[in-house]
């Protein structure tokens, strides 16, 4: 039993993360339905039911809504407007199209945090080089303002010449912003429930959003390479001070939005302890990925939690800490990688997952591995795992 109306759980998108929610959706006996445009999709295998069909298809979205007491997103790469049309004749949404409005343009993500204090890298709209205002300096970080993902659409630009030559690409709205000197890229993963807390089975009446129930994940160093999340290290090594910072951004955002579910908040450690926010995700995330093996309740457990109006569950870290690794393309073929997972899978506790996609590219993601740490283990042993985890999986001159 769910304890809420909500039996019937639609997800837009079909990858890995709705994947992930699978096992979490038969716990809490949650009917997932999801809309994918591909059958061979990760999640197909673990939906009750799919609707076949691009993400962005809104007309499709009312199928789906016809089958499902709530829908939420592991993909917001959506059509805003259409579901808007959708939303009206009832459909609930969470988080709300309301909630996820500004974070959809990477502009508007940085107005957001700016409307609301949160303190975010110096950015400006630009539509060509003459435009950015001079005081920038070089480098700069270019940015499409939509659709960018795992760094495609992301561009660290050291003179003019290179701003100029990205500038060039048709079809895209690009946001300038000042290059961080960061000393770390941390993570966290903010849940905010749907109700007031202790009114779980309320009705969907709007309430102060101040008294909804939000739970924390500790906070996380997220490592990227070419600007893709190689590995996050979860040691819950953070000071004091660091911690809060991130605890009032999350809490901020988590209640500026009126969000309900899953937010994943990518940030910057400056070299002086200050915490910016780079960007939020409003859906599970890869940097939450250890938390299926190494907390009390997964991330994705707590997405279906939120959404469905259930309690939230707890996010203490059940062992000394984690080391994710994620496992990315390096060829294009058509290979499960059996063996190098067997060899993974016989490290002292690990957890390999493989989303069995069916063809392998250069930084595609292919799979994670999370391996818990024991106790007396610290950061040297996570970064001698994450090390092992390489060698075994690109070879040992990685
Ligand atoms: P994506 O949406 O593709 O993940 P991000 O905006 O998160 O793109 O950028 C990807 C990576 O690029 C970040 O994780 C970080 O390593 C680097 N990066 C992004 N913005 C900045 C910035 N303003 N200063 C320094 N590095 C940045």
């Amino acid at each position: 039993m769910t304890g809420s109306d909500v039996k019937r759980v639609g997800v837009i998108g079909g990858g890995q993360l709705a994947w992930m929610m699978g096992a979490a959706a038969k716990k809490l006996g949650l009917h997932l339905i999801v809309q994918t445009p591909y059958r061979d999709d990760p999640a197909v295998g673990i939906a009750d039911d799919v609707v076949l069909a691009q993400v962005e298809d809104a007309s499709a979205t009312a199928q789906l809504a016809q089958q499902c007491d709530v829908i939420t997103f592991e993909n917001e790469f959506v059509d805003l407007a259409g579901l808007g049309a959708i939303a009206s004749q009832g459909v609930v949404f969470a988080p709300s199209l309301r909630a996820i409005a500004p974070i959809l343009d990477k502009f508007d993500q940085r107005s957001f945090y700016q409307s609301i204090h949160v303190p975010t890298p110096r950015f400006q709209a630009i539509t060509s080089v003459s435009e950015l205002d001079a005081s920038f300096g070089f480098p700069v970080v270019l940015k499409a303002r939509r659709h960018g993902y795992d760094g495609y659409g992301t561009f660290v630009c050291k003179t003019q010449a290179e701003l100029e030559a990205v500038l060039q690409k048709p079809g895209q709205s690009w946001l300038v912003e000042a290059f961080v000197p960061f000393e770390r890229e941390l993570a966290v993963m903010a849940a905010r429930g749907r109700f007031p807390q202790g009114k779980c089975a309320a009705p969907l009446a709007r309430t102060l959003h101040e008294s909804h129930e939000i739970a924390l994940y500790p906070v996380v160093e997220s490592q990227q390479e070419q600007q893709v999340c190689r590995r996050v290290y979860a040691l819950n090594e953070f000071s004091e001070s660091v911690t809060e910072q991130v605890g009032a951004i999350a809490r901020q955002i988590l209640t500026a939005l009126d969000y309900v579910g899953v937010l994943g908040i990518e940030l910057f450690l400056t070299t002086d302890g200050h915490v910016l926010v780079n960007e939020i995700a409003p859906r599970v995330h890869n940097s939450g990925h250890y938390t299926l093996d190494a907390c009390a309740t997964s991330q994705f457990e707590q997405h279906l939690r939120a959404v469905a109006g259930l309690p939230l569950g707890s996010t203490a870290l059940t062992c000394a800490g984690a080391v994710m690794v994620n496992l990315l393309g390096f060829e294009t073929a058509e290979s499960d990688y059996a063996a190098l997972r067997q060899q993974l899978a016989a490290i002292p506790q690990a957890q390999v997952y493989w989303y069995g996609k069916s063809e392998s590219r250069p930084g595609r993601k292919l799979g994670h591995v999370t391996v818990r740490l024991q106790p007396g283990q610290g950061r040297a042993e996570a970064e001698a795992i994450a090390h092992q985890v390489e060698a075994i999986w690109y070879g040992e001159s990685d």
